[in-house]
């Protein structure tokens, strides 16, 4: 869709930190991550909400949720993984183009969902330095 954020991301004309590709699917580095490795991975096809899209395209992109998911625990050595998808803005939805957040989770991490800040948020929003050490 023109005028849409994440197909903006998706086609290359707002640049990100691509984590994984394919012909369903684009991963890439939240930019105001709830964790480190952060990861949105969202359906090439444009639908602003779960609701609308369509059952063949989500069967398309859940994969790549669980293989993404799978590398990020490999890499990051993460214990655990919250995986988070908002519809509407009364649940939180600020992108309208579905998106599935990928939240790594340590243990001995306080509960509850809030933007790093700190050290923590600098470590997390070394995007180059995370991109290397999740693919290399
Ligand atoms: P929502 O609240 O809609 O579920 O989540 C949208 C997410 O997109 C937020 O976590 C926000 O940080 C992320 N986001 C918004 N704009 C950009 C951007 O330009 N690049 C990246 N990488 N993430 C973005
Ligand atoms: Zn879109």
């Amino acid at each position: 869709m023109e005028d849409c954020l994440f197909c903006k991301i998706i086609r290359g004309e707002i640049p990100s930190t691509k984590l994984f590709e394919d012909a369903h699917a684009y991963a890439f580095l939240d930019i105001n991550p709830f964790g480190k490795g952060h990861t949105l991975v969202v359906p090439k096809f444009h639908a602003e909400q779960l609701f609308f899209l369509p059952p063949e395209e989500l069967a398309g992109v859940m994969p790549a949720v669980q293989r993404v998911a799978c590398l990020l625990r490999r890499k990051l050595g993460c214990d655990g993984l919250a995986l988070m998808q908002l519809n509407g803005a009364c649940a939180g939805q600020t992108v309208g183009h579905v998106h599935f957040h990928l939240i790594p989770r340590y243990a001995g991490q306080p509960a509850g969902w809030a933007p790093l800040e700190g050290e923590a948020a600098r470590e997390a929003k070394d995007f180059e330095a995370l991109r290397k050490q999740i693919l290399g």
